[in-house]
């Protein structure tokens, strides 16, 4: 076991978990013991990688600013991370777009399955919720920007949804480092250098915990899932969010491979251990811990790069959100029979864009901005909870593989910009 690679270990847990929970399901008082018993130890991994999101995302990225040499470099390597964001982000909903007008998965849906779907989840407390969340946010257009500067940096760092503005407040800190006299600069840096190591030995520890963990959370989702009944009509809408994904993950690794000369199984090799994380718990700021320790460590992108490349990305680069919001909306306006014309379809382009960099990244979080896209394109007041209702029952398991493919992004632009820098080095890609 000691010498097996991490992948492994994370995948038997996950195997063992999802056999465990189905086990568990067929016994009356199974699906208790699980949640009671079992799925804590799945909590207390989340909380614990959650625990050090934001210490490793101020230190890091103080480090990464301060180690550079001048202000023009951060602007290089700002302005290619923005511009490949939006880009693979606007590529990302093209590619949904293409595939649900092509499939059609909502157009021939049964109006008994849609009105069984209405009855079940229209009213159910997580829907209404979503779409107050969402409402909530939309109230000027440039509310995001205002939203990511903290005015109190205390209160920022104590929440850990305000993720973005502890990002503006550590960026702003290692730019004037990098104005002060060095001298001065230089105890501050010896101390970030040293907590970031401490940080970062935290996150090898808490990943000892990685296999039980996702045990635990496999068995937990396995006996909370909605009948299998359900999930098969969806099945469908389901497969066409997967087969976008999965032309995405093709997209990335022939970037890799074309622009910086690496293997898919290089790749994938290094990666894989955060992508299994980000399946079993469907936050791409859980796994930034990880997604940092794989790309800087297995995949030789410099931490210069790595540090504000990934935690600007798990915040506001979410490629599989983007795919699965345009897809689930022009699903629900397929079964609704909502026409769309060609112009509603470039409005969800540009909402599904902006929707994916306001969603947090946590679950199920795509589906609260998914209700801004849907509203984008004339979705009536009134049919909100019904479209959500039509999809929400697959929503955790989509939610599951869209998160593997955002962070899936953000490792390959952390690769790219590396390369186009000169900072991709060399690795020996050691096994776990
Ligand atoms: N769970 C996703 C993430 O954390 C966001 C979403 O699509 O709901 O990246």
């Amino acid at each position: 076991m000691q010498k097996l690679p991490l992948h492994w270990k994370i995948i038997t847990g996950m195997v063992l978990g999802v056999l465990f929970g189905l086990l568990m399901s067929a016994f009356s008082g199974g699906k208790g013991f699980v949640i009671d018993w079992i799925a804590p130890f799945g909590t207390i991994f989340i909380r614990l990688l959650k625990l050090i999101a934001i210490p490793l995302i101020f230190v890091s990225l103080i480090k990464g600013i301060s180690d550079l040499k001048d202000i023009s470099s951060f602007k290089n390597i700002g302005i290619r991370t923005v511009i490949l964001y939006i880009s693979t982000t606007v590529v990302a909903i093209v590619i949904g777009l293409m595939l649900v007008n092509t499939l059609q998965p909502g157009t021939g849906m049964a109006e008994e399955t849609i009105e069984e779907l209405t009855r079940t989840y229209a009213s159910d407390e997580s829907i209404a919720s979503n779409i107050h969340e969402a409402v909530e946010q939309e109230s000027s257009p440039l509310n995001f920007l205002v939203d990511m500067v903290p005015d109190n940096i205390f209160a920022a760092l104590g929440n850990n949804s305000l993720m973005l503005q502890v990002i503006f407040f550590s960026i702003l800190f290692g730019i004037c480092m990098l104005l002060i006299d060095p001298v001065k600069a230089r105890p501050i840096a010896l101390i970030i250098d040293g907590l970031n190591a401490v940080v970062l030995k935290m996150v090898d520890l808490i990943m000892w915990m990685a296999p039980f963990a996702v045990f635990a959370l496999l068995a937990q989702i396995i006996v909370s899932s909605d009948n299998v009944e359900i999930l098969e009509k969806l099945l469908y809408y389901g497969l066409t969010v997967v087969l976008g994904l999965i032309l995405m993950l093709f997209f990335y690794l022939i970037i890799l491979s074309l622009y910086a000369k690496k293997s898919p199984r290089w790749f994938l090799r290094g990666i894989v251990p955060a992508q299994l994380l980000a399946f079993s718990t469907s936050s791409s700021a859980a796994t930034l811990p990880v997604t940092m320790e794989r790309v800087t460590h297995h995949l030789g992108v410099d931490n210069e790069v790595s540090s504000f490349v990934l935690p600007v990305g798990a915040t506001i680069n979410m490629d599989g959100t983007s795919l699965y919001q345009a897809v689930a909306a022009v699903f629900i306006a397929q079964a609704l029979h909502i026409p769309l014309e060609f112009s509603d379809q470039l409005t969800i382009v540009l909402t599904a864009l902006l929707a994916s960099i306001g969603s947090a990244a946590v679950p199920g979080a795509g589906m609260i901005m998914l209700v801004i896209v849907l509203e984008s394109i004339g979705i009536p007041a009134d049919k909100l909870a019904v479209g959500l209702a039509l999809i929400f029952a697959i929503d955790r398991p989509l939610d599951m593989c869209r998160t593997v493919i955002n962070i899936t992004g953000d490792a390959t632009v952390s690769v790219v910009v590396a390369k186009s820098l000169g900072k991709l080095h060399p690795t020996d890609q050691p096994k776990t």
